[in-house]
């Protein structure tokens, strides 16, 4: 009897916020453990989620839903970056049930993140700019998409993206070969014209998150796309109330993007 009751408690917490926990959640868990000091961010003395990294009164993970999704993602994530609230990687992962992500070492390569690559269920693309393309890699624009009506394509497509500040994705894209002969996913100005994303100046600050989006989209997922958007939208829209000292009484903007990204679930 007393088993069964602490089966059904540690149910409960491991979905307390209605998903379990996912790769983010894990690396996260994990990088604080071994981290010798707390991580300094904005905003440190506040209380936030362990989660979604936002301050507790605006947590979103009660409202989190997942993707149906025939995409997958592999997060490979700079040193600390899975310890930022502004980190918008977790977000893929909080939507995209399929999403891996591993820490990134200059010295080591992880045989996990390695077999990831090679295994046949998936085609792998690294999602970065074609002017970083290495002597004889693949650039591609474009990606078949899965599922009935693609017959004789049945790889899913697993995005990489190597999640950390600019100067961060090119240092770990220059020292990790293994990334040299997978297919470059780049994309033109039209495409991030398309979903909504200009490609200019701005270009390499797109967050983890919009880029994501711009890879579902051209995956023939826009519909998935717009969540993603609406997801980080609201993620945008938290933070800068978590980090606010105004009056933050006025939650209408959060309820309204909140109501958008569940519309846009039903699209
Ligand atoms: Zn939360």
């Amino acid at each position: 009897m007393a088993h069964i009751k602490r089966s059904i408690i540690l149910k409960a917490t491991a979905t307390s916020m209605g998903f379990p926990s996912h790769a983010v959640h894990l690396r996260y868990q994990y990088r604080k453990a071994i981290s010798t000091r707390p991580y300094n961010a904005r905003g440190k003395n506040l209380v936030r989620c362990d989660a979604c990294l936002l301050a507790k009164q605006f947590c979103t993970c009660g409202s989190r839903r997942q993707l149906t999704s025939n995409a997958s993602f592999l997060l490979i994530m700079y040193d600390d970056e899975v310890l930022k609230p502004s980190n918008s990687g977790r977000l893929i992962a909080d939507l995209v049930p399929d999403t891996h992500a591993y820490i990134w070492s200059r010295t080591q390569v992880n045989r996990k993140l390695l077999a990831l690559l090679n295994d046949p269920q998936y085609q792998a693309y690294l999602v970065f700019p074609s002017e970083y393309a290495q002597p004889g890699q693949t650039v591609v624009e474009k990606v078949e998409p899965i599922g009935p009506c693609s017959a004789g394509v049945n790889k899913r497509p697993l995005f990489v993206l190597l999640d950390g500040s600019w100067r961060e994705a090119i240092k770990m894209f220059n020292k990790s070969p293994y990334l040299h002969s997978l297919p470059m996913l780049s994309f033109t100005p039209e495409t991030a014209a398309k979903y909504g994303l200009r490609k200019g100046s701005r270009d390499f600050q797109l967050g983890t998150a919009e880029v994501a989006a711009l890879a579902l989209g051209v995956a023939g997922e826009a519909h998935n796309a717009a969540s993603l958007n609406a997801w980080f939208a609201l993620f945008i829209e938290s933070s800068m109330f978590s980090r606010s000292r105004k009056s933050t009484l006025d939650r209408t903007p959060l309820n309204q993007l909140t109501y958008a990204f569940h519309q846009s679930l039903h699209k």
